[in-house]
């Protein structure tokens, strides 16, 4: 099974842009205009005469923390699973949007610590801009293409006839808030990120909603913007890792260059460890950390407010599990699963979603069937992200969910590699591959790893018993 995952995995993680198209649909409708939107509908320009996608903010007039995705004030950085689909789908965009002011942070450049100490270096690449600059490519690229259409308009219900779905009403901008249009469609796509209202809606026309598995995280985000011209010499990206321990607080701090010759700094704690929006706090808290966060913070002027951002769960819904499914439907990006943010990988889950799609309608033989097909390539990405992340969330001591069967021997396995990828170059690499969406879990807790951390782990605790 692992290895059918891994291989399955890769293949949807592939670079190569696919080889033809098939026009099978007259239109497709998505619903919500972000990141997900944006890639399925890109997805979906070659299997439609016509992709819409319905947006309810005024993206022309996008700020950080639109109400429609008030996360976009915080830190995002690409993860190398995401660029590569995005490049994928978009030739040369990683180029464009470096060219346009992104930093592209690599080796000696990236700086990690776990609970104060530096790690191996890091052999991966990550790319660091703000939110809506990112989401405002994407978008520009998808919208370029003739048969994508953009339209402001608030989704308020999705219709259906007989055993599938037939379209959406929707309220359009500008437009009396109780004048709905209906609009047809052969595949409507659930692009409206973790809040989405389609389980609602399936209730309400007397079908079962996806199962909700959620965790309680209870995570604390707070971010702030300041002006470069000082910082660490040659670095562009720092994360620091504090890990639960007791008598610790655990929580990821990050510092990295985005577009506009910026720093963000991001803060981050659980439960009743709150960064708050007072800039002397987030200063002082910055002063407690590896010393090239001090080194911002102290020497850079601040651009802006301090935006904080509060998150209660990671979830993810279930859809290949639902026994009465509708043709015609599916979900991408945050509405299928929800991680928590610190891991950075939810845009390049999305990402991996369009490819979950493209997959899909270029075997499917009958759309009059639910696409369960779609929705099982989607569980592989899903449990991948969920598994990496969760394993950690569930360690934290404010989280009382139950342990899933094997956590604790996962747990034990992802430790001593977490462990030895501090020092050893190698499962470092190996680690990250796994983290940044590269290659599937399963690549990593292989015995010639597991072996490989071990001996690692022992010899380091040999020599710290030798007296010196
Ligand atoms: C604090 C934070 C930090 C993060 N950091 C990172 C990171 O570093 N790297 C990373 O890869 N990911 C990160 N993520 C995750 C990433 O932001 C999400 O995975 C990504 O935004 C998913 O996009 P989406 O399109 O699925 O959903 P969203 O971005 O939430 O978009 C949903 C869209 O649907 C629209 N919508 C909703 N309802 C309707 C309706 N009824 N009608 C019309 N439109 C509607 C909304 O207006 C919105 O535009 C972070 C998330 C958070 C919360």
């Amino acid at each position: 099974m692992s290895r059918k995952s891994s291989r399955r995995f890769r293949d949807l993680g592939t670079s190569q842009p696919p080889a033809d198209s098939r026009v099978i649909l007259r239109r497709a409708v998505v619903m919500g205009g972000s990141i997900a939107g944006l890639l399925a509908a890109r997805v979906l320009s070659e299997h439609a005469d016509q992709v819409v996608v319905l947006e309810r903010d005024d993206l022309e007039a996008a700020h950080e923390g639109r109400p429609g995705a008030p996360h976009s004030s915080q830190v995002h950085v690409l993860l190398h699973g995401g660029r590569v689909q995005l490049d994928r789908w978009f030739p040369g965009f990683s180029d464009d949007l470096l060219a346009a002011g992104a930093v592209l942070s690599r080796d000696g450049a990236i700086r990690m610590y776990v609970n104060g100490a530096a790690k191996a270096p890091v052999s991966d690449e990550i790319i660091s801009a703000s939110r809506p600059f990112l989401e405002s490519h994407v978008r520009a690229r998808t919208l370029s293409l003739p048969n994508v259409h953009f339209i402001r308009a608030q989704v308020r219900e999705v219709t259906f006839s007989g055993d599938r779905v037939s379209g959406v009403r929707c309220a359009l901008a500008g437009e009396p808030a109780d004048e709905i249009k209906n609009m047809a469609a052969d595949l409507v796509v659930d692009a409206m990120g973790r809040s989405s209202r389609l389980g609602d809606w399936l209730d309400r026309a007397g079908l079962p909603r996806p199962a909700m598995r959620r965790i309680g995280i209870d995570l604390n985000y707070a971010t702030a913007g300041f002006r470069r011209g000082g910082g660490p010499p040659g670095a562009t990206t720092v994360q620091a890792i504090v890990l639960p321990q007791e008598g610790r607080q655990a929580g990821t701090s990050v510092l990295t260059a985005v577009e506009g010759d910026r720093w963000a700094v991001l803060l981050s704690g659980f439960a009743a460890d709150r960064p708050t929006r007072d800039p002397d706090d987030f200063r002082e808290r910055c002063r407690r950390l590896p010393p090239m966060f001090a080194e911002v913070v102290d020497e850079c002027q601040m651009s802006g407010p301090v935006a904080t951002y509060r998150q209660s769960d990671a979830r993810r819904r279930d859809f290949h599990l639902m026994h009465h499914l509708p043709a015609g439907l599916v979900a991408v990006g945050d509405a299928v699963a929800s991680f928590n943010p610190i891991y950075g990988q939810g845009m390049s889950s999305a990402a991996l979603h369009a490819s979950c799609l493209s997959a899909y309608l270029r075997s499917v033989t009958s759309l009059s069937e639910p696409a369960r097909d779609y929705f099982e390539l989607v569980r592989l990405v899903v449990d991948a992200a969920w598994q990496t992340s969760t394993l950690n969330d569930l360690a934290l001591p404010h989280v009382d969910e139950p342990y899933p069967r094997g956590y604790r021997i996962a747990r034990r396995i992802s430790d001593l590699i977490l462990e030895a990828s501090i020092t050893d170059a190698e499962i470092n690499r190996r680690f990250l591959q796994v983290t940044h969406m590269r290659t599937h879990p399963s690549d990593l807790i292989r015995p010639g790893t597991i072996f490989r951390a071990a001996r690692i782990t022992r010899s380091r605790k040999s020599r710290q018993r030798v007296p010196s």
